[in-house]
């Protein structure tokens, strides 16, 4: 089993403020004693959970030092546990030095791009020049990006941010070829893949289980296996958040093939893992 959507942060948020100054992300997601983890509570954690392998993603970070910092971190991490954590690097577009970050922790092993996120990085998700260079290194390297999606409608959440439907559809328009992992169930996104020209452009997007518990009634995982198909989720808890038991228990009366494919057939299939 593997959870495709794990946080882990550098060091405490207080320190790291301390360290590259004000950030959006930290000032922002961590100001209210949000939960953070270490490695080797995350690795803890999938031990009780019975998981194998979980894929330690990037925030959206506004600071280079910082992204940088936090990049070499997940990296460094998965390289001393290369059989439990798969490490994903974060990407800021608007930074000089993005691409040549990119190709660095392409070089040294990182398997995906993200969890970007548009709002807090203050990224036009409509501008194709913003991305082209950064999605076509990602295309050649068979990479995908995932990209932190939210509900247009419903509460408001620490880092809840404006990545709508509408808004990652026109950014999939642009990019329809890349391999794009929506966080959150694409804010909703999947349920217009009932529309034909939608599911058409969604041809090569995933959408990911992160906070499902917190978001949507449980039922949204048989509702979204009839309407995308289970080919198209994966599952990934947004440890330490929310811990993996819980969505794991909201899954257990799916069919053994739909929880095989959600659980870990679709990731090793996009990360050429088999
Ligand atoms: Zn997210």
């Amino acid at each position: 089993m593997i959870d495709s959507h794990t946080h882990i942060l550098p060091n405490k948020p207080n320190k790291l403020i301390e360290e590259f100054g004000e950030e959006k992300v930290l000032l922002e997601m961590f100001s209210n004693e949000q939960k953070i983890s270490t490695p080797d509570e995350l690795m803890e954690s999938m031990n009780l959970n019975n998981i194998q392998k979980s894929i330690v993603l990037g925030y959206g970070w506004t600071n280079f030092s910082l992204l940088q910092a936090s990049n070499q971190f997940n990296l460094n991490i998965a390289q001393k546990n290369t059989s439990k954590l798969i490490p994903f690097f974060s990407i800021n577009p608007m930074f000089k030095g993005n691409l040549e970050e990119m190709e660095k922790c392409i070089n040294l092993g990182g398997k995906g791009a993200g969890e970007i996120h548009p709002s807090i990085q203050e990224l036009d998700m409509y501008e194709k020049n913003i991305w082209k260079d950064s999605l076509k290194l990602l295309q050649e390297n068979s990479l995908p990006l995932i990209i932190h999606s939210s509900e247009p409608v419903g509460h408001m959440y620490p880092g809840k941010g404006t990545a709508y439907p509408e808004n990652i559809y026109k950014f999939i328009k642009l990019f329809p070829d890349n391999t794009i992992i929506l966080a959150h169930w694409g804010g909703g996104l999947l349920f217009y893949e009932l529309m034909k020209e939608v599911k058409e452009i969604s041809k090569n997007v995933y959408y990911d289980t992160a906070a499902s518990s917190f978001l949507y009634n449980p039922k949204i995982f048989e509702l979204a296996i009839d309407i995308v198909g289970s080919e198209k989720i994966i599952f990934g808890s947004d440890f330490p958040i929310l811990s993996p038991k819980r969505i794991l228990n909201e899954m257990k009366n799916l069919k053994e093939q739909d929880l095989m494919n959600i659980t870990e057939k679709n990731i090793k299939n996009i990360l050429n893992l088999n």
